[in-house]
Formats: structure tokens, C-alpha cells, sequence
């Protein structure tokens, strides 16, 4: 049997999963410099967890899940997104109780069972954020605001935020019933998924890709209670104040159920426009409706494969390192091996010891690998306690003693 990965599963590989590092690098900085720290919770969960936030009627729950039974016979599922983990760790580890406003951020895997799509995978890799805490429009404006510097500082330029506002437990209730009442009315066009969910979950309809674009051009626009009219009218001004470029697109509903008031996507035009990279909002009732204190919260995911994709596009080639050390015969292999431990423990980016090799074949191999430099190693070279220094570029060759090669590559 030849054991491969699982469709729908892929593997990492440079230069690609340098591209991530440094993106996650980058949104790391961004995260510190919004006084956001990390939190890392597990990838298994009780798939129950997932149900009761995310929301039975959601595409992930129903559809995509990878739910299992353990040999315990317990009901657990993978992580599908970020937000239900860390809500349950908040509570559960008491993280509101010196302070209710918290700001945490996430890097990991999420995992999804949908049909695997080119471009999209079964594991995939997603950024986020939560805050706690901060009822204050001005928690919605820093969170999509956080978002657009990080997408910034990975070096996108072509994105664009649509925000929009869902309405809350007073006022989402009468637009939910108009809503359902006006789908109702026009039934027979919808689509099969549309006629099943008028009742269970009316909003997703708008946010459907077959009948959404006509809905939204016919359904009743939402009326909202005079505190969201002034959150979201906050919300908007606030931003404008952080510079940050965006727009009230009411085709912004999110799948999940647990959002209210504030939601918003993020779009690049170099992925079109179908696809979000990011998306978010406000949900003030979960914590609470987890078994929780009555904290609100907002909080953002972006998908890194997306930008890792779109950034891939203008990556500069991954630099070798910066010298390859050669050793020509049994004899030198051991100093050679030394001034490599030397070399790197000086700071120097060095590789070497393919000792197995021909003289030939090593300095092919520091070519291949993108070496600035060789560092040559022979009998007289021993003799002379110096080495040959090698620009790989232009040929050109030096001797070098051994005691100053740190410091001379160093630079
Ligand atoms: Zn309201
Ligand atoms: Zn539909």
C-alpha cells in the first residue's frame, strides 16, 4: 500500500511555507501593536460546542463539519473556525474576571468537510482575532481597522472592507419576520437550499450566490431600533477617523448565526470579487448564550491561504544561505564541520557537511541551494590554518584564515 495524504489535505513546502511564516510574522507585530495577545486552544473540541455557537442551521454545522465519535464514545468534531474555542476558553478559564475586556488573537488550522475545490482545502489555515469586553462602536472600528493593517502590513494594497449592520435582538426580529413573509411570497423562484432554510435561517438567503443578487435588489431593506441606528452610524464615523477605505454594503450577512449589530467582509478584486479573505462581527450574545457573563464581543478570521495566494504572486525569491562550506578530503571534514558550528553560532546563515559528496558535487550543491558563498577546506588550506572563500557570483576566490572567517561573513 502507498500511503499518501488525504484529498482535500496538502503539505506546506518552501518556499510557500515561508511565505506564511513571514505573513504570520507580520500580523503578529500588527496584533502586539493593537495590544492584542496570543491564545491557543485546542483543535478538538466537543462537536456540541460547535452546534450551540456557530449554529445548527449553519452551512459549517450541517454540512462541512468533521465530526467523529472518540473511543470513549464521545461527540467531538475539528475546529471549523476560531471564534466557539476561544469563547469557550474565556469562560471557562475565568478570563473576564479581573477584567471583562480582553483582546486575544489565534494562528491555526481550521477543518472543513466540504468537496475539496482547487484553492481550498479540507485544513485550512486561518488568522484571527476576538475582543471582549467593549460594547463602544469604537471596538467594531478597531477590530476592522486591525484588520485592514494587517492585511496592509502583508503587503496587499487591493482590498476593500464592506461593512454592514445585522440589527439586534429587538430589532432583527421584526426585519426577520418581514423577511421570511417576502421569501415566502416569491417561493417558487428560490433555489432548493433557499426554500429550506425561509423559516430556519431567512437571512442567509440574501447571502445565497444563486438568489441573492435578486433578493437584495427586492427583499424589504432592514429598520433598525433607534441604539443601532447610532451604534452603526458610530461605527462608521469612527473608522473614517482610522483612514481606513470602506463601504455599507447591505449584501453583508455572514453565515453564522451569532452575529449582531456590526459585520463586515474584506474583498481583494485580485481573488474577484465572490470570495471573501476575511470576515467578522459583532456578537453580543454569545459569551452569555455559552453559559457565560453578559460580555459583548467582536471578532475577525481571514483565510491566510487567500492572502498567502495573492502574495505568493510578488514574492522576491527566497534567499540561500549565506555560505556553504566544502571540504575536499577525509582529513578536513572535522575542521570543516567546526568552523560550520563557528560560522553559525557567530550569527552566519551557513550549511555544508555533504561530506558524502565529491568536492564537485558540494560546490554544485551551494549553487543550487543559492549560497553567496563557498568556504573551501583541503590539505593545504589545513596546513595554512586558512580557508578559500569563494564568491559564488563572480568567481572570485580568496584565503582567508580560519580565526577571521566569523567576522568577514558575519558582514
Ligand atoms: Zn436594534
Ligand atoms: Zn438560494
Amino acid at each position: 500500500m502507498k500511503i499518501q495524504s488525504i484529498r482535500g489535505f496538502r503539505d506546506i513546502l518552501p518556499p510557500q511555507s515561508g511565505i506564511f511564516a513571514s505573513f504570520e510574522a507580520k500580523a503578529r507585530e500588527v496584533f502586539a501593536r493593537y495590544g492584542y495577545s496570543e491564545i491557543r486552544v485546542p483543535t478538538v473540541e466537543m462537536k456540541e460546542l460547535f452546534v450551540k455557537s456557530t449554529g445548527e442551521t449553519t452551512d459549517i454545522v450541517e454540512k462541512e463539519m468533521y465530526a467523529f465519535e472518540d473511543a470513549g464514545g464521545r461527540h467531538l468534531a475539528l475546529r471549523p473556525e476560531g471564534t466557539p474555542g476561544v469563547v469557550r476558553a474565556y469562560i471557562e478559564n475565568n478570563l473576564h474576571a479581573q477584567d471583562p475586556r480582553r483582546k486575544f488573537f489565534y494562528v491555526g488550522s481550521m477543518f472543513r468537510a466540504e468537496r475539496p475545490q482547487a484553492g481550498r482545502y479540507r485544513e485550512f489555515e486561518q488568522i484571527g482575532m476576538e475582543y471582549f469586553g467593549n460594547a463602544h462602536p469604537a471596538a467594531d472600528a478597531e477590530s476592522i481597522a486591525l484588520l485592514a493593517s494587517v492585511l496592509s502590513a502583508a503587503g496587499l494594497t487591493d482590498f476593500r472592507a464592506d461593512i454592514n449592520s445585522l440589527g439586534c435582538a429587538q430589532c432583527r426580529p421584526v426585519y426577520r419576520q418581514n423577511l421570511i413573509a417576502f421569501l415566502n411570497s416569491r417561493k417558487d423562484a428560490l433555489c432548493e437550499n433557499c426554500k429550506k432554510r425561509i423559516e430556519t435561517n431567512p437571512m442567509r438567503a440574501l447571502d445565497c450566490k444563486t438568489d441573492g443578487p435578486e433578493l437584495f435588489r427586492t427583499a424589504p431593506a432592514q429598520e433598525f431600533c433607534p441604539g443601532c441606528a447610532e451604534h452603526f452610524a458610530a461605527v462608521q464615523s469612527l473608522l473614517k477617523e482610522t483612514g481606513t477605505p470602506f463601504e455599507v454594503n447591505r449584501a453583508v450577512v455572514r453565515g453564522l448565526d451569532y452575529y449582531s449589530r456590526t459585520v463586515f467582509e474584506f474583498r481583494s478584486s485580485a481573488i474577484g470579487a465572490q470570495d471573501a479573505i476575511a470576515g467578522g462581527g459583532r456578537y453580543d450574545a454569545l459569551v452569555g448564550s455559552m453559559g457565560g457573563p453578559q460580555v459583548p464581543a467582536i471578532g475577525w478570521a481571514l483565510g491566510a491561504d487567500r492572502v498567502v495566494s495573492l502574495l505568493e504572486k510578488n514574492a522576491a525569491p527566497q534567499s540561500g544561505p549565506g555560505v556553504f562550506v566544502v571540504s575536499m578530503e577525509e582529513a578536513t571534514h572535522r575542521t570543516a564541520f567546526r568552523l560550520l558550528a563557528q560560522l553559525r553560532a557567530a550569527g552566519v546563515c551557513a550549511d555544508g557537511g555533504a561530506f558524502a559528496q565529491s568536492m564537485k558535487a558540494q560546490l554544485r550543491a551551494a549553487d543550487r541551494c543559492g549560497a553567496k558563498f563557498a568556504v573551501i577546506i583541503g590539505g593545504d588550506e589545513m596546513q595554512k590554518r586558512a580557508a578559500a572563500l569563494k564568491n559564488l557570483q563572480t568567481g572570485e576566490q580568496k584565503e582567508i584564515p580560519f580565526d577571521d572567517l566569523p567576522s568577514i561573513l558575519k558582514k
